[in-house]
């Protein structure tokens, strides 16, 4: 397939990446519209994308990167399939939105609940954010409690009650980390290490998990932690939400539910089913959701939600999610991870690569972490924005912070991993 241009015509200024960061400076706060996007964990300026195309993103000066960015998620077919493209043309040709219900709302929600056990029914958002936010009201609206337990290092969205900030060790209540979020919007939310079963008791509407914590670098869950959640919740009354926006549908058909056996009472879901559209859902037994308006009390809305543009991008994003891409995925996972780990060893780097099915993360220093003030003691090493500099230079663009998952997709070839592999390799060498 022709490589997307990725300059302009000439004669044109040719845009520079410190160019264009320089006039987004002057009209977006920080010159992004989502903080990690701005280099600022890791120094520098952002590249400016231009075209991307499979495994790769061309920014505007020309550079081609190997993006395990990915758009954090969403593009688990990689950039611009044609399968999703066309689906997206032919749902933007027949009208982008109508305040009116679609045929491919049901269809996207119908495909969810083939594949996910014990989804029944769900409602489509615009956002993942929308969506934990919603399930949390959900869940204080069905069961008339107000209590939330969430762990530290997992990332929920930035609804208010959902910033609250972790200590680490010990659960934090009432603490936001956050300027502008009241005392007020996080007193109801208690904030515990994750891997850790907190006591749940009759005070609480629920607990809402990250099934992988993927929002700092990648950490698994320990043997009976999300069972022990179960339990927990069970005995108390409380509902257990996994939040999937990153793991559904990525970790397998049914994601981390399935993949480790444990059945939630309510999903978040994000991500893959936008299929690189604004999307987000959540979703439990038909007698839970119930209590969402219209059918109940508990109010949530969205113009643009179940657009038809997302709902098709989605759909086309799963339809090509069968069990050989589940296959080739982890595959292309485990052979990133070993490659990684071998070039760290050989540098004599100390690093750990873990994985759970096709999602992996990167942490400096001999310890897999297992909670938040593990990845943290990783961070503070310092060697994650040198490594990441040294990879950009070599053409592979890893996220710009260290608490991100890398992100692989069904366009990496073996030859994208090999070539990151060795780039690897020598970009460890350069490390101080
Ligand atoms: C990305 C993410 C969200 C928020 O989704 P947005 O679409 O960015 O609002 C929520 N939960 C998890 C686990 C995420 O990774």
């Amino acid at each position: 397939m022709a490589e997307p241009r990725s300059r302009p015509a000439s004669g044109d200024t040719e845009p520079s990446n410190a160019g264009l960061f320089e006039r987004a400076c002057a009209v977006l706060p920080g010159g992004v519209n989502s903080p990690v996007r701005a280099f600022g964990a890791v120094g520098g300026t952002p590249y400016f994308v231009a075209s991307a195309h499979g495994a790769h993103v061309w920014d505007v000066e020309g550079n081609r990167y190997i993006d395990y960015v990915q758009s954090y998620g969403p593009t688990i077919l990689g950039h611009a399939p044609p399968s999703v493209v066309e689906a997206v043309c032919a749902a933007a040709a027949a009208g982008t939105s109508f305040g009116a219900p679609t045929e491919a709302e049901v269809r996207l929600a119908e495909e969810m609940r083939a594949r996910v056990p014990g989804l029944e029914t769900l409602r489509l958002t615009s956002s993942g954010t929308e969506a934990a936010m919603s399930a949390v009201r959900l869940a204080r609206g069905a069961t008339g409690r107000n209590k939330i337990i969430k762990f530290a290092g997992c990332y929920h969205g930035h609804a208010d009650s959902l910033l609250a900030a972790g200590g680490s060790g010990v659960a934090n209540q009432g603490l936001s980390g956050c300027d502008g979020v009241t005392p007020g919007a996080v007193a109801d939310t208690v904030v515990a290490p994750y891997n850790v079963v907190p006591k749940v008791d009759e005070d609480t509407a629920a607990v809402l998990v990250e099934p992988v914590a993927a929002n700092m670098g990648l950490v698994a869950p320990q043997d009976g932690f999300l069972a022990g959640l179960r339990a927990a919740c069970d005995g108390a009354g409380a509902l257990l939400v996994f939040d999937e926006v990153i793991t559904g549908f990525r970790l397998g058909r049914g994601g981390a539910a399935e993949f480790y056996g444990v059945r939630p009472d309510l999903w978040c879901f994000g991500k893959v089913i936008g299929g690189g559209l604004p999307v987000g859902a959540f979703g439990g037994s038909r007698e839970l959701m119930a209590h969402l308006a219209p059918l109940g009390g508990v109010y949530q809305a969205g113009t643009l939600s179940g657009n038809p543009l997302a709902t098709a991008a989605g759909l086309a994003t799963l339809e090509a999610l069968d069990a050989a891409a589940y296959e080739r995925l982890e595959a292309v996972a485990a052979r990133l991870a070993s490659g990684l780990e071998e070039a760290f060893g050989a540098a004599g780097t100390a690093a750990v690569v873990p994985r759970v099915g096709s999602l992996l993360g990167l942490f400096f220093g001999a310890e897999t972490p297992r909670d938040f003030a593990g990845a943290a003691a990783s961070v503070a090493r310092g060697l994650y924005a040198p490594f990441l500099g040294a990879m950009l230079r070599r053409g592979v663009a890893l996220a710009p912070g260290p608490y991100e998952a890398i992100f692989v997709s069904l366009a990496h070839s073996d030859a994208d991993i090999d070539a990151t592999v060795a780039a690897a390799a020598e970009a460890a060498a350069e490390l101080p």
